[in-house]
Order: structure tokens, then sequence, then C-alpha cells
């Protein structure tokens, strides 16, 4: 007999049943841009090294950086998701490093151009960035596409706690995510928040925590949950390899889920559960599984634990 899953259906918010309901059933393809941005934490403004987590690959000073145009990324984008997997939609992501870090004008240019490429298959912008580089003006750019886009926004939070924002070298602390989530909080935008779970010296509880942290927001209508990755190139790596910490095995990650994802709001779109990083790059964990194993694995243990999103969390 087929579980729920086999019919597609989860026991939580799926980014890809949102977009198929939404765009009633027609294939939509994020399509990653690259805008040549760095953090305030790299380039000297907050510090230098970025995140601990992240991988210096995109430390890459900007001088030697040589990308195609936003038009040439758009298009061959789109070109790809459309010839590799029919995509029929689109959302345009400005995706790698600090998607805000620039004046309001210079963003607009960018993003202006980036949406200018085949208007009529292009539904939204999505725009990742870090809390401390949005301000009212920005904000203020973003919605002036809503009339004709869906646009998101998404900001790292990665901790609830200043303790770990500081020890992974953030620069950007838990009050200043607040700041800008009461920025928008009438605001069109579709709001994301991107969190890590993992870090060694926050017990499971602290973990938890974070749903409550989550569901007190009412503007936050996305969420990208990952485990703690270890890679190449960053500052953890280099620790890592020093002297070995405990990373969560997948069993011990969905466990997690399994209690995490009944305390979340029942709203919530979650776009992604995990993080997977190139294989090339991933020092920890191994868990000896493709993405779509990985997803599967999830899913079925959600299923059987009957673990369902909003089914423990209290208004
Ligand atoms: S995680 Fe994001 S904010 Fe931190 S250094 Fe990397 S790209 Fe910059």
């Amino acid at each position: 007999m087929g579980t729920l899953i086999d019919s597609g259906i989860k026991p939580y918010r799926h980014y890809g049943a949102y977009l198929k309901e939404k765009y009633a059933g027609q294939r939509v393809f994020k399509v990653i841009v690259d805008g040549n941005f760095t953090c305030p934490n790299r380039d000297g403004s907050k510090g230098y090294g970025g995140c601990a987590y992240c991988n210096v690959d995109s430390f890459t000073p900007d001088s030697a950086r040589k990308l195609p145009t936003i038009r040439e990324q758009v298009e061959e984008g789109i070109n790809r998701a459309r010839n590799s997997y029919a995509a029929e939609k689109f959302i345009i992501y400005f995706q790698p490093n600090t998607n805000t870090y620039a004046p309001a004008h210079l963003l607009k240019q960018m993003y202006d151009e980036a949406l200018s490429i085949d208007t009529e298959n292009v539904v939204g912008l999505s725009v990742g960035t870090r809390p401390d580089c949005i301000d009212f003006e920005k904000v203020a750019l973003l919605e002036s596409y809503t009339d004709r886009y869906d646009v998101d926004l998404e900001m790292g939070m990665e901790s609830i706690y200043d303790e770990t924002l500081n020890r992974i070298n953030r620069g950007c602390s838990h009050g200043e995510l607040e700041k800008a989530l009461n920025l928008v909080q009438n605001s069109p935008l579709e709001i994301s928040v991107h969190t890590i779970f993992g870090f060694p010296w926050e017990t499971k509880e602290m973990m938890l925590r974070y749903a409550d942290e989550i569901n007190r927001f009412p503007q936050i209508k996305f969420t990208k949950l990952h485990h703690l990755h270890i890679v190449e190139g960053s500052i953890m790596g280099v620790q890592y390899k020093r002297e070995p910490f405990h990373v969560f095995s997948l069993e011990e990650y969905t466990d997690f889920l399994c209690e995490f994802i009944p305390l979340l709001r029942p709203d919530i779109v979650i776009q992604r559960l995990f993080g997977l990083a190139d294989q090339e790059l991933l020092i920890a964990p191994i868990w000896g599984k493709g993405k779509s194993a990985i997803q599967s694995y999830i899913d079925k243990e959600l299923e059987r634990r009957g673990a369902i999103q909003g089914s423990k969390y209290q208004a």
C-alpha cells in the first residue's frame, strides 16, 4: 500500500507543492544570478573572513571575478531550465553573497536588467541577503516590483543566539534580524528566513527554540532549514580538520526535524529541509546518499512518526 508521501502529500507545507498550486501546475524554476556582491563581514566593513561555515571559494576578490553579465546569466539560466527541465515560468534568484549590499540605485539597475528578459515568463524576484543590509530604501525598492512580480526577500537568521553569531563571525546580531523583520511587518514582500542547525555548542533544546522565534513573526512566510555542513575553504573546515567535532548524522538530523517541524507554525512554507554542499567540497557530515534519497528518507520518517507541521504549535 502506498503512503501519503507516495501520493505527493507531505506532512509539512512544501515549497514545490506551494509553487504548483500558486502557478496552476506550471513548472517554475529559480534562475540563479550572481550580482558580484561581497559581504560586510568579508570586505572589512564589519570584519574579515566571512561566516565561519562559509566557503571561501566565493571570497575571490571582486577584481578577480569574471562573471557573465546579468543578462547573459539570466538568458543562459532560463534556456538551461527550459531545455533540461521543461521549465515554463522563472523566478530570478540573486543568491550568492549579500544581494542588497550596494546603494539602492545600483541594485535597481541590476534587478531591472534581470527582470527585462523574457518578461512573459518571469514571475518572481528572489533576493538573498543579511538582515544588516536591509533598510527602508531597499525595502521600498523591492516593494516597487510587487505589482508585477512575486518578490521574496530571504534573510539569514542562522542562529537565534548572539553567542553563536559571534562565534561564527557573522558580524550581525539577532537584534538586527528583528529590526529588519519589523521593517517588513506590513510589506507585500514575501519573507523567508534561513537557519542552520547543529552548531556543536547548541543543545537540542536550544535549537528547538528557533521554532518559537520564527513563529512569533507573522511576516515570515517561508523558511529554509539547513544542517551544519563543514566545507573545504571555510574557517570551520580548518577547525574541524584540526579537531573534529560532532556533526549531525542523517538519522540524528531526522530525529531533530521530527521534533522541530510539529512546533513550526502551520502556515509557513518550508523551502528546504537540509543543505547539500558540492561533494568535492564537503568534509562532514558525509551521509552517503544523494539529494532525493535524503529527501525521501526524511519525508518517510516524518510521516511514519506522525510529525506533522504545526501539530504542537501553540499560538
Ligand atoms: S554565509 Fe552569507 S553573509 Fe556569511 S560570508 Fe557567506 S555569503 Fe557572506
